[in-house]
Formats: structure tokens, sequence, C-alpha cells
């Protein structure tokens, strides 16, 4: 009855701007007197992420259908290519288009579409060879690849020793004249290590983070040499660029080749990394790189995506998606894309609170019919942490070390991030020296 009463007030109300239209203006309105019309009608909160300001809709209230309110905003907003995101029942975020995010029910459409370009494992490599080149191209990477010198410098800091593992910064140079800053954590026992890269995503602080050096440390006490670097126009990439490089399609491919030069320089510059176990590694924006980085290079046995893995998003940053690496193939998707790595072992770490929360009934199942084509449906696994969010916490580290404990026959008895020291920014520092 109350809702009743309100259209009738609504119908009211609105009775003279209806009146105002004509077939000779399109029956125009303003947007934003449209957008509140709607919001009073159907009892809706909504907040804007765009600017309504001047816009004008054409045939403005016959777009309204009084029975659907997702439908009226679907024909209000695609004029002007924004769109709705439902926050819950009452309340809902009037936002720009997203190239690189979708719906779970696109998501799901793209994964039936994608499963149905192959049944067997000789479709699947047909396919996955294509791909692959094309994502390449589309990085552009050989040409990024083509500025880079051919003997770079290396700087080293000294190495610091501490509870079962050490810490090395390093700086190497990749076009002239630019560095990529990192650290090497090693064990100090002496001997063949696996190599576990790991690329860096969004979180405060970049790789200088407490988090971050807890798990850098705690795979090195485990028996692994991990490298951790700076993302493009971070830490202290940000000092060698002009302006705000890391939002510009360039810093998807220079994160990539980063990277890709680091795997260089640790396998031709060390004698202690066994070259038949090398992982792959990162959290968010850095789970994105680690599923590019597999696909790009054979010569990775494990990886980790965490946070990250979805078929509804690419990933928001221009570090994952300036470069449009999911228009190869005809249009793919990042499910897609670590299904290539089958039937080597990969962990997909998800929780409930980001887009990653369809993985065990979406992305897991759809990678795992791949794996299954070489037999090895086994080899791709998830933890799931329905009551988590959007981080890199103890349990999602937890799964990693388990990971690698497993797939790299790492010291499973030297999980204790107590045992690691958590150093200062500059003390992690490749070029600088204080
Ligand atoms: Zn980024």
């Amino acid at each position: 009855m109350k809702k009743n009463i309100a259209a009738l007030l609504f119908f009211a109300a609105g009775a003279a701007s209806i009146n105002a239209q004509s077939y000779e203006n399109r029956f125009e309105r303003p947007l934003s007197e449209v957008l509140n019309e709607v919001s009073q009608r159907f009892g809706v909160r909504l907040k804007y992420d765009v600017d309504t300001v001047g816009r004008a809709l054409p045939y403005a209230d016959f777009r309204v259908r009084p029975y659907s309110l997702e439908e009226s905003l679907t024909n209000i907003l695609s004029p002007f290519d924004f769109k709705f995101v439902k926050q819950n029942d009452k309340y809902y975020k009037i936002k720009p288009y997203e190239y690189a995010r979708r719906t779970e029910a696109d998501g799901e459409k793209m994964l039936a579409y994608l499963s149905s370009l192959y049944a067997d494992k000789d479709a699947f490599e047909f396919r996955k060879d294509s791909v692959r080149k094309e994502v390449r191209q589309l990085l552009e990477l050989d040409e990024y690849m083509s500025r880079c010198v051919d003997k770079p410098t290396v700087r080293l800091s000294k190495v610091r020793k501490f509870d079962g593992y050490s810490v090395r910064n390093f700086a190497l140079e990749t076009e002239p004249g630019k560095y990529v800053c990192g650290s090497v954590y090693a064990p100090l026992a002496k001997g063949k290590h696996p190599l576990i890269i790991c690329p860096n995503g969004h979180f405060n602080n970049g790789r200088y983070r407490e988090d971050q050096q807890q798990r850098m440390a705690t795979l090195a006490r485990m028996g692994a040499v991990t490298v951790d670097y700076d993302l493009h126009g971070w830490g202290e990439s940000a000092a060698q660029y002009e302006g705000k490089v890391h939002h510009t399609a360039d810093a998807h491919t220079i994160q990539i080749m980063n990277g890709l030069l680091i795997l260089e320089y640790m396998l031709s510059s060390r004698k202690d990394i066994d070259k038949t176990r090398i992982g792959v590694n990162g959290g968010s924006g850095g789970g994105t790189q680690t599923v590019l980085l597999s696909v790009l290079d054979d010569r990775f046995t494990a990886s980790a995506p965490v946070v990250s893995l979805s078929s509804h998003f690419d990933g928001g940053c221009p570090c994952e998606s300036g470069k449009p690496v999911q228009l190869a193939g005809g249009g793919t998707c990042n499910a897609e894309l670590a299904a290539f790595f089958a039937p080597k072992p990969q962990l997909i770490v998800s929780d409930g609170g980001d887009w990653t929360a369809s993985v065990p009934r979406l992305e897991l199942p759809y990678i795992r019919t791949v794996y299954d084509y070489y037999g090895k449906g086994e080899n791709v696994t998830n933890v799931h942490l329905q009551n988590e969010r959007h981080d890199f916490g103890p349990n999602k580290r937890t799964a990693v070390y388990d990971f690698f404990a497993s797939v790299f026959a790492l010291d499973a008895k030297a999980i204790d991030e107590s045992k690691v020291t958590i150093e200062e920014e500059s003390a992690l520092y490749g070029l600088k020296r204080d």
C-alpha cells in the first residue's frame, strides 16, 4: 500500500515535466532529473561516480520500465556509456563503463564459450599457441625488449644475514640508464634452490610492506630463493621517470618485461638455482602479472596467483589491462590465460570479498576441465577463503607456503613468520644508499 501511495505522489509531481515534453524535442529531459525520479519511484539510493551535469536524455520517460528498476537504469544509462552496480537492494552506484570489468554472469557465459572451442588436449594446445603469440604481440613485448641493453649493469648491495635467510638488493639495468630495483631473499644453506619470482600488487607501500617481507623471507627460510621488485613508477622506479608513469599502458608491458629480465638475470648469474623448479607468485595486480608471466615464459614450473584470478575482471589498473591482452584470440580472459599453464602445478587463492568470489563455482571447474585433458586435474588447486576480503593476509600466505612446500619440496617446518626481521624501507633500496 505504501508503495502505491509513493507511486501516486510521484505521478502527481512528475505530471508537469511530462507535459513539457514533445515529439519535436525527442521527449528530452535532464538526465539528473530522470535519475532522481527513478530513485524515488523505486525507493533506492543512487550514488554517482559519474558527472550528470548538462546531460540530456532523449525519449527520457519512455526508457522507464514501471516493473523493473534495473531495466529502467540500463535504458537510461546506456546512451552515456554509464552503468549501474548494485550494492544492495536499496543502494546502487552509477559508474562509467569499465572495459576491464564485467559481471559474474558475463564470466560464466565467456567460460562456456571458451569451453566450446576445445574438447581435448590437441584442440586446446592449438588455441593456446595462437593466443599466446597474440598476447605477446598485443603487449608489444619484443619491441620493448629490443630497447633493452644487451649487457645490463647490475648494482648489488651488501648481503644482510638474518635467521635462516639473507637479503641482497639489486638494481638491474633495463633500458639504457633505467633500472628495475628489488631484493633477493635466499636460504643460508648451500646447494641448489628453487627460484620464485614475485611480481607485486598495489598494496600500500608496495614491496616494502610487512606482509611482503614476511612472505619473501619465509619462503627463503623454507629453502627457495625469492625475488621481488618495484612496480613501474612505484618505489625507486618513481624517481627515474617523469610524471605518473604507472597509469599508462607502458606499465603493463614494462612490468612484465622487468619480471622476464629478472628471471633471465637470476638464471644466468647464479649457480645456486635449480632450473627445474621455477615458481611465480603474487597477489592482486601481482596475481595478474603472475598469470601473464606464466603465459609468456615456459621456464616457470609452478604458479600461484592470489586474489586476482577471474573470468570477469582483467584487473583495473593500466599495468594489468593497459594493453588489450584480453582481445587475443578473438576474446579471452584471465581464467583461460591461467589454464594455459596446464598441466603444471597451479594454486589459485580466492576469497569471498572481491571478484575472485566466483572461483570455486566458475573458474576452478573450467580450469580443472582443461587440466583433465592432460590427465592432471589434481594439479590445479584452490584455497578459497569465503569470509576474507581482498588482501594478502596470513591465511593466504599460508596457502602459498603449503603449495610451494609441496611442489618444490621445501621445508614446511620452517614456516614461522615470527623469525622474519622486518627491515626499514630504505634498507631495501637497490639504487639509493643512505
Ligand atoms: Zn598498476
